[in-house]
């Protein structure tokens, strides 16, 4: 609203100096040839979102078009009732043409403009994370874009609380994690009666009515996916812009997230950077290391190093996604000769005593040394019980260290110990804690 009111303030000063300014040879020139100063701002203005994906303001354009027109307009039947300056015929013609050309800004599909965009968002109003938990009402029905972690929670947490949530993700839900757990935690989601439509090409968003239909792709087949609040969790950006940080150096990357080294610091040597505005994994407790170690090295040039190999992370849905480490696609893409094997939650005897055996755990070792890659689980507490496995990762330890460590019976830590006993025995032949 309030670049609009900008803009538009802008377009009219220019236009009253066009008038004001009429002795003067350059206001003159604007006076004259108005058109096609609007036209050629128009030019200049579409060249940029074409060229430039990330072009800001987005929504200038538009608001620039609806202005210019009206500003072409005025101008003309200004020059025309007060100068007694009839409009010549080339007026007429620039006029016309400057219009067309400001009508074609403004029906302009905004995804052939801008890629990534999704076209009518801007129009039909949409939440975001923070928004939702600001929702005076409950609403009836929610649609959710994104398949991310922010994504999973927040489809939960309103399907549970009464709502009827539609999640529309581009391709697949929890993309970098194990797909073992991702298939589990879709499963149990649609259990619930989530919606979960992936992989989905959305083609167009617009109001009707109370309501906001999605118009999407999938497989081929177009359907209208209809709720009365549109969440969008799609991804968080770095506000890095507009601080200047080019005119020292610091550079970024293409996304606006700083690039740092493992010391965490900038591309200028006295400039350091921690925290989300890095990119990488976005999470609290790994901003406040980076922020440890960007410290402890400008002020004691203790150069310490960021270790990023064995940062657990979860997904606090319920049951909860714990990982850490490499999956087995990334361990095969680093050309690492791995193996894997996945538990099923019903054979933990807490699982069971507690009647609650929804979940599977993952874990990648290394064929011929048996140290352990990765571990990735769903369960209920699986953000609790992942720090074994993040311990087992960072140091090295191979699947026999885990057997050989008593476990308490019964608990669902025990599923970190089962799964490493799967690479040599057959677990569901095992009486309660045998090794
Ligand atoms: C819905 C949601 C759920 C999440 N859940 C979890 C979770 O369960 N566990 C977890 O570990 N992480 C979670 N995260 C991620 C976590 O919030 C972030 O990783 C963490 O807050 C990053 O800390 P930070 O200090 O780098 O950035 P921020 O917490 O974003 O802090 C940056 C600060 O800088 C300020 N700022 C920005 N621009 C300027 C400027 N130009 N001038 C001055 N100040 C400025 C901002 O106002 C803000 O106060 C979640 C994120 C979201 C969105």
């Amino acid at each position: 609203m309030a670049r609009t009111i900008v803009v538009s303030f802008v377009l009219f000063v220019l236009a009253g100096l066009c008038e004001i300014g009429g002795g003067y040879l350059m206001w003159q020139w604007l006076r004259e040839h108005r058109s096609a100063f609007v036209g050629l701002v128009g030019a200049v203005i579409l060249v940029l979102y074409g060229v430039i994906p990330t072009f800001q303001p987005a929504h200038f354009g538009r608001v620039y078009a609806a202005y210019g027109g009206v500003f072409v307009i005025l101008s003309t039947l200004w020059g025309w009732f007060l100068d007694r300056h009839p409009p010549d015929l080339w007026d007429w013609v620039g006029a016309f043409i400057c219009l067309v050309g400001v009508a074609c800004i403004m029906y302009m599909p905004r995804g052939e403009i801008r890629k990534g965009v999704i076209q009518g968002l801007q129009n039909v109003g949409f939440l975001n994370s923070r928004h939702a938990f600001e929702l005076k009402e409950l609403p009836k029905s929610l649609i959710v874009i994104g398949g991310g972690y922010i994504a999973m929670e927040l489809s939960q947490m309103f399907q549970r609380l009464g709502t009827q949530v539609t999640v529309l993700a581009r391709s697949g839900i929890l993309r970098d994690f194990e797909p073992d757990v991702a298939n589990a935690l879709k499963m149990y989601l649609e259990e619930e009666g989530i919606e979960i439509i992936t992989p989905v090409t959305i083609s167009e968003v617009e109001r009707d009515g109370k309501e906001v239909a999605v118009h999407v792709e999938i497989a081929g087949e177009r359907r209208t996916v209809r709720g009365e609040h549109l969440l969008l969790t799609t991804g968080r950006t770095p506000n890095s812009d507009g601080l200047g940080l080019e005119t020292v150096g610091v550079q970024t990357d293409e996304k606006g997230f700083l690039k740092v080294d493992r010391f965490m610091r900038t591309t200028v040597a006295n400039i350091w950077a921690a925290g989300d505005v890095t990119g990488g994994q976005l999470a609290t407790p790994v901003g406040a290391r980076e922020g440890v170690i960007a410290a402890e090295n400008m002020v004691t040039n203790a150069g310490q190093q960021m270790d990023y190999r064995a940062i657990p992370r979860a997904v606090f849905t319920d049951p909860e996604v714990g990982s850490v480490g490499l999956t087995e696609a990334e361990a095969e893409a680093q050309g690492i000769d791995c193996r894997c094997q996945t538990l099923d939650l019903s054979y933990v005897p807490k699982a069971a005593a507690v009647r609650d055996t929804r979940g599977v755990v993952n874990m990648v070792i290394e064929r011929e040394s048996h140290k352990i890659l990765g571990v990735h689980l769903i369960a209920p507490r699986g953000a609790d019980i992942i720090h074994e496995a993040a311990l087992a990762v960072k140091f090295g330890l191979t699947i026999e260290d885990l057997i050989e460590t008593i476990h308490v019976y019964p608990t669902m830590s025990e599923a970190i110990r089962m799964v490493a006993q799967m690479f040599i025995k057959d677990v569901g032949k095992l009486s309660c804690c045998a090794e």
